[in-house]
């Protein structure tokens, strides 16, 4: 054991005089008082010696690299499984060994967080994650099923560069640590682009790949050309080719992920006609009237190509391209649309149909994934803060007030309406509300939030436009009609029609967000924070604005500060003694007393002095890492 200990004190002390060069691997270990500064000139020089990992105690920061190191190999895999933490470099394979062997050790759930802003290397990361299990864990036929679905599901549902979906991905262990199920949970898809992409941006990837690179055979059958100019759809963003990308091979590796996740000819060939039929929908194009009212001529190919693909007769989707129904008294009555707002009803069909679409391909790889998961009982959320969330006066409900005007809100206008109302709030300021000081740093469009973690600004720009996704009730009508079974799947008929109030996207994403959260509560954190080091996606670019932003608001230098404040270690009452227990008489086999005086008569017996720990409300906190590791030795002697 002191043998032990000794490693890890000339591990650390290793780290302290390489410190000029490389910098520390632990920002724990860092000057007491350690400015941002400091945090900064820490991460950089070891991103500068290639060492993007960096601890805060057991919190990793990860610095995307922007190019491929030999550090992911099965040796390495090899050399990290089985290894205390703070016993070798900082590694994705530590954190991921830990989670693993504490939770064999202590039967309970555990959860990565892993956070940062686009292109930061979250999806990276946990594709590490799942390749160190697939190697590390207890070999099993379905371990490698799990695996291979679960990363499988990567191309069909990544967006390449940029996720726009969050992603909670499950794996079920067995008792010996065996893979026997897994789960994917998705909680945001950015519907907005798939009619509207801002420039520089392309649309999801799924779209070009399939008029790149699919059959010629398939594309007749789709009604579709050999070409993403003419999609509307596909080139807002004036990208519709990126260099970096090759939607052809692309297409290859969906279409084999697709068979790997065993999904039927059947429904990739309905798959298809959706994805075919939104390109068709958007180069709909609808021409005013002698009324001046939206109108659609019989024989537009287009029209005839998505009833065609999605089996809806004609008429029916016409009608429900141009008008809306109204139900007055007890008659129908089908009021006729303007041009921009058929368009505009156009539009939110097309991201229905997408994002619902996804909603049903994440569901089926779950069915693939052997389930034994269960959602998590109902828990009092209060993460997201009253500010946001508050009905009538928080954040989310002024802007969907602000949807619900069509015609008369703007951006602007929802801007003034949180002015009003929220006027006045510690925690919310505008350029109009804001001290001469902070003024300097807002534009009039802008609104600030202080979060826990730091301030954030945004911008309004947009928001009603990505928060509308008001799809008219006829719109779903119609979608009901369809022949294609996955549509017939994602439009119910029994889906209630909310007559007044359709789900906007926050609303939306909050219930899902809730839902995570419920899931999260019920398992012990463990956290990767992701930070992007340059905009250009170069290797070796270490933009010290952008970083210092990103410690900001991830709440980097506030995490270090609680780790510092001691005790990283924490473990239940009742953990603790169940793992510990047979190390002193008193408390073995049976302790008849609380889980706390046990834990207390434990670590007397242990010799733990009064400095190395503390006794919480409900669990141990635990200073230094080698207190722990001595107990777990002596429990091996
Ligand atoms: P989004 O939120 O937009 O989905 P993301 O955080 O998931 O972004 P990734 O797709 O994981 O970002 O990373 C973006 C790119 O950065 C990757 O395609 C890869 O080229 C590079 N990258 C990320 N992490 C690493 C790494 N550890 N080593 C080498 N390259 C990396
Ligand atoms: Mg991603």
């Amino acid at each position: 054991m002191d043998e032990r200990c000794n490693q890890i004190l000339r591990n650390m002390e290793a780290s302290l005089t390489a410190r000029d060069r490389v910098g520390i691997q632990d920002f724990v270990l860092l000057d007491p008082y350690t400015s941002e500064t400091a945090f900064l000139e820490n991460l950089k020089k070891r991103f500068h010696e290639n060492l993007i990992y960096t601890y805060i105690g057991t919190l990793l920061v990860s610095v995307n690299p922007y190019k491929d190191f030999d550090i992911y190999s099965k040796k390495q895999m090899d050399i990290y499984m089985g290894v205390n933490f703070f016993e070798l470099p900082p590694h994705i394979y530590a954190l991921a060994d830990n989670v693993f062997r504490t939770m064999l050790s202590e039967f309970n759930n555990h959860f990565i967080l892993i956070s940062g802003e686009s292109g930061a290397g979250k999806t990276e990361a946990s594709k590490k994650i799942l390749q160190f299990y697939a190697v590390s864990c207890p070999s099993t036929k379905l371990l490698n099923n799990v695996r291979d679905r679960l990363l499988f599901s990567n191309p069909v549902l990544e967006n390449d560069n940029s996720s726009r979906f969050g992603k909670y991905m499950d794996i079920q262990f067995d008792h010996q640590g065996g893979a026997v199920g897994g789960h994917v949970l998705s909680y945001l898809l950015e519907k907005s682009r798939v009619v509207h992409q801002n420039h520089g941006e392309r649309n999801f990837h799924i779209f070009y790949q399939l008029v790149e690179g699919g059959e010629e055979d398939l594309l007749r059958w789709l009604g579709l050309e050999r070409n993403c100019q003419h999609y509307r759809y596909l080139v807002q963003g004036d990208c519709a080719k990126v260099s970096s990308i090759n939607d052809k091979s692309d297409w290859r590796t969906v279409r084999k992920a697709l068979s790997v996740i065993e999904f039927s000819e059947n429904d990739i060939e309905q798959l298809f006609g959706i994805i075919a039929s939104v390109l068709h929908l958007g180069n709909i194009k609808f021409e005013a009237n002698e009324r001046g009212y939206a109108s659609l001529n019989n024989n537009n190919q287009e029209m005839n190509w998505v009833s065609k693909l999605l089996g809806i007769p004609t008429q029916v989707l016409q009608q429900g391209l141009t008008h809306r129904k109204i139900e007055a008294k007890a008659e129908e009555v089908f009021s006729p649309f303007s041009v921009d707002h058929a368009v505009y009803a156009r539009d939110a069909l097309a991201k229905a149909i997408y994002g619902r679409t996804f909603n049903w391909l994440v569901n089926k790889i779950n069915e693939s994934l052997v389930n034994k998961w269960e959602s998590v009982p109902f828990f009092n959320n209060k993460i997201i803060c009253d500010l946001v969330e508050e009905k009538h006066r928080g954040i989310i409900s002024l802007l969907d007030e602000e949807c619900l005007r069509p015609g008369e809100a703007t951006d602007l206008t929802f801007l003034e309406k949180m002015e009003e109302k929220i006027a006045g709030h510690p925690h919310f300021v505008t350029h109009k509300l804001a001290d001469q000081k902070t003024r300097k740093t807002l534009d009039r469009g802008d609104f600030r939030l202080l979060h826990y973690a730091g301030e954030v600004t945004y911008c309004v720009v947009g928001f009603l436009d990505k928060n509308n996704d008001l799809l008219y009730r006829n719109g779903k009508e119609v979608m009901r009609q369809s022949k294609n079974a996955i549509i017939k799947l994602c439009f119910p008929s029994t889906e209630p029609d909310s007559k007044r109030r359709p789900e906007t996207v926050v609303t939306q994403f909050k219930s899902s967000l809730v839902g995570l959260t419920e899931i999260l509560m019920s398992k012990e954190p463990w956290y990767v924070r992701c930070i992007k080091p340059n905009e250009a996606k170069q290797p070796g670019r270490f933009d010290d604005v952008l970083v210092r932003h990103q410690v900001k608001y991830l709440g980097l230098m506030e995490h270090l500060r609680v780790r510092r404040a001691g005790f990283a270690y924490r473990r239940k009452y009742e953990i603790f003694l169940q793992r510990y227990k047979a190390l002193c008489p008193d408390t073995w086999p049976n302790w008849k007393g609380t889980a706390a005086e046990g834990v207390h008569c434990l670590v007397k017996h242990m010799g733990y002095t009064p400095d190395e720990y503390k006794m919480g409300r409900t669990k141990i906190f635990i200073r230094h890492p080698k207190t722990l590791f001595a107990t777990e030795d002596a429990f091996q002697v």
